[in-house]
């Protein structure tokens, strides 16, 4: 027998997250009620994901159901925020019922791991297209932005870059698969950087989560602090897997961590008084973090190798709609 909305709400997404306390009204009414505490303000994003175009057709449902969830958290933790409640609109080709409990339980995962709560959505018949709306919540004044870079300041990269995008282009490659591997999980099943951003809070002056490439989004931070920037391209830190998926003297490897997208680290500018404090950060959410350059007055991003002669990029990230 063929699900209906209710049905399917019922059985895949009720009670599919965390309970929490400050929920009044969860999944089933006109609207879900919520209660933000006082001395913090509220922090909201969204992003939709379309078959084919953010996802390769083949993709795992319990990856799209994951990368859902972990692109709209990626945004709070470059915002400096606790993530707290969700909602999911799908559009769906048919309820297929295997999918539907695969999609479930890659966002429940991740749902149950960062303590976010779905409270409602909508279903709707069509191409396949998942969008997440993730409400976060920051001490009030706390949420970092874009906007605060100054000259002098360091810029930072969590992680590693460029292993999603490797995985795009390498799909049909013959190459190491064991690194192939190590590269898809990172496209299909990106890590929002939720602890990172949350201990930024107070310490970094403008931060952004790498979506569309590090020079396209660190591009975004500077134009919207209205600064520019100095990169060493050498001191960009590099996905481990890119190690061995890249040949020789091949230096497409620069374009990846670069320009390649899909990485879903953090990249943050540091004044000069906090850079004690960046080690300890590191320390305590156990992730790797790069100093990769500076702020400068001025505008635009200059390129550098190690040894100071100039660097050109290959490409200047993904745009949907560039040419
Ligand atoms: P309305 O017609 O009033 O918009 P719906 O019939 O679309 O309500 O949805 C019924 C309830 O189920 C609402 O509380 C809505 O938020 C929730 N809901 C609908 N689709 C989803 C979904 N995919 N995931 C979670 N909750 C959903
Ligand atoms: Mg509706």
């Amino acid at each position: 027998m063929p699900l209906n909305e209710f049905d399917l709400i019922a059985r895949y997404f009720a009670g599919l997250t965390p309970a929490r306390d400050d929920i009044r009204l969860g999944i089933g009414d006109d609207a879900a009620v919520v209660s933000v505490p006082p001395g913090h303000d509220l922090v909201i994003a969204t992003d939709t994901l379309v078959a084919g175009v953010h996802f390769p057709p083949d993709t795992d449902p319990v990856a799209i159901g994951h990368k859902a969830l972990a692109v709209n958290l990626s945004d709070l933790a470059a915002m400096g925020a606790d993530p707290a409640w969700a909602l999911l609109a799908l559009t769906l080709p048919e309820a297929d019922a295997a999918w539907l409990a695969a999609f479930a339980e890659g966002f429940g995962r991740l749902a149950s791991e960062s303590g976010i709560a779905l409270i409602g959505g909508d279903t709707t018949r069509g191409p396949l297209t998942v969008t997440v709306t993730v409400h976060g919540r920051v001490p009030e004044g706390q949420a970092l932005t874009r906007n605060g870079a100054r000259p002098g300041d360091a810029i930072y990269v969590s992680g590693g870059l460029g292993a999603a995008a490797a995985a795009l282009a390498l799909r049909e490659a013959d190459a190491d698969p064991d690194a192939l591997q190590a590269s898809r999980l990172r496209l299909d099943y990106p890590e929002p950087r939720l602890a990172l951003g949350r201990a930024l809070r107070g310490l970094a002056s403008a931060a952004i989560d790498i979506s569309d490439g590090l020079l396209a989004d660190l591009g975004h931070l500077c134009q919207a602090s209205g600064v520019g920037a100095e990169i060493d391209v050498d001191a960009v830190p590099r996905h481990p897997a890119l190690t061995q998926l890249v040949r020789g003297d091949d230096t497409t490897w620069y374009d990846w961590p670069l320009a390649g997208g899909d990485d879903y680290e953090l990249c943050f500018t540091v004044p000069d008084a906090a850079q004690s404090r960046i080690a300890a950060v590191a320390e305590s959410t156990g992730i790797a973090l790069t100093r990769i350059g500076e702020i400068t007055p001025g505008e635009g991003l200059e390129c550098r190798h190690a040894d100071g002669s100039a660097f050109r990029p290959g490409a200047g990230g993904y745009q949907h709609f560039g040419p």
